[in-house]
């Protein structure tokens, strides 16, 4: 009897392609560190809001999704940023986007479809590809991928950088045949993340300290300066819906599909493939150590490769996660990132 082909992941082939040693850890291994980068959380919260946005167009739906989706924010300083973020975000991306041209045909779409030998036109009996795309949607009687994407800032680097986002290209290919329709190109929808942040309010200690210095430089020997106090939730959400009112704040790019691009892709994926069985068979997953600092801080297995696997580390600094968890879609609960 042959053994299923493994459900891959774009996530896993891009992984592979940057360091093999990390796709053991994740997809062989099945480890995830035990807490969450934060930034994805939010990328998570988002996403899951703006499913809910696109589904029903119901603001007060999507406000309560975001209560739910951080329960803790009156304790969990995290949270709290989070959550303040998040509905501010949302309340104005409902109010710009109150009359949108696009029509949703699917949203949270998945596909799982062979992989293809270019040469042979032959399916890979090794691997299937999944995956998940936020939407396909409608526009002009054309189709398009949705995509979503939260941002520190959307520049002339940013908008260039999406030609290199193979992950979609090579989805759109593979909802084209699991839909049955033609997909003209991708529709990025960006949100930037505003970085102002609540104001905390001075100590008493701290107070003291800036009186101090005001009156040494006063020529009066007076001063009229008062403790700062911490900005309240209601002062943070106005100033937030300020920044939000900019109508920078958030973008939405359309990509057209290039067929030659697809072709490409579909080769290479194959040969990610072939190099994974390769690596498989000869139990050899090499390190990258020049992708350990890629996202401006350290792999979530740095630990790992520097201490050679020690299992102390593992069992206390990791647990077991089945391997593509971004594809499973569980109401109300937001999805980890597969690295
Ligand atoms: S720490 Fe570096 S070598 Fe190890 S898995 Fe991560 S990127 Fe690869």
């Amino acid at each position: 009897m042959t053994a299923a082909p493994m459900v891959s992941t774009y996530s896993m082939w891009s992984l592979f392609r940057n360091c093999r040693k990390a796709v053991d850890w994740r997809y062989l291994q099945q480890l995830v560190p035990l807490g969450r980068d934060r930034n994805l959380h939010f990328g998570s919260i988002i996403h899951e809001c703006l499913q809910a946005w696109h589904q029903r167009r119901d603001l007060a739906e999507v406000l309560a999704l975001i209560d739910r989706l951080c329960p803790n924010r009156l304790q969990d300083e995290n949270q709290r940023r989070d959550w303040h973020l998040a509905t501010a975000m949302m309340t104005a991306y409902a109010a710009r986007y109150a009359a949108d041209d696009l029509e949703v045909v699917a949203l949270e779409k998945n596909f799982e479809g062979p992989i293809v030998n270019p040469a042979t036109g032959a399916a890979s009996r090794s691997f299937v590809l999944a995956g998940k795309v936020d939407g396909v949607v409608r526009i002009g009687g054309e189709h398009f991928i949705l995509e979503h994407k939260t941002a520190a800032q959307v520049d002339g680097d940013y908008l260039e950088k999406l030609w290199t986002d193979f992950q979609i290209t090579i989805y759109a290919h593979y909802i084209e045949q699991t839909m049955g329709i033609p997909i003209t190109g991708i529709l990025y929808n960006v949100l930037v993340k505003a970085k102002l942040q609540q104001g905390k309010g001075e100590t008493e200690e701290e107070y003291q300290a800036r009186r101090a210095e005001l009156l040494a430089k006063s020529k009066t020997g007076k001063t009229t300066a008062k403790r700062k106090l911490p900005e309240s939730d209601e002062e943070y959400q106005a100033r937030l819906a300020e920044k939000y009112a900019d109508a920078a704040m958030f973008h939405r790019e359309m990509l057209y599909l290039s067929r030659d691009r697809f072709a490409i892709l579909r080769s290479e994926l194959w040969e990610l493939t072939q190099a994974f069985l390769d690596a498989r068979r000869r139990g050899v997953f090499y390190q990258n150590t020049a992708f350990c600092f890629n996202y401006q801080r350290p792999c979530p297995y740095f630990a790992l490769c520097r201490s050679n696997g020690n299992p102390n580390l593992i069992e206390n600094f990791y647990q077991r996660a089945a391997p593509n968890e971004e594809l499973r879609v569980l109401p109300n609960e937001t999805t980890e990132p597969a690295f």
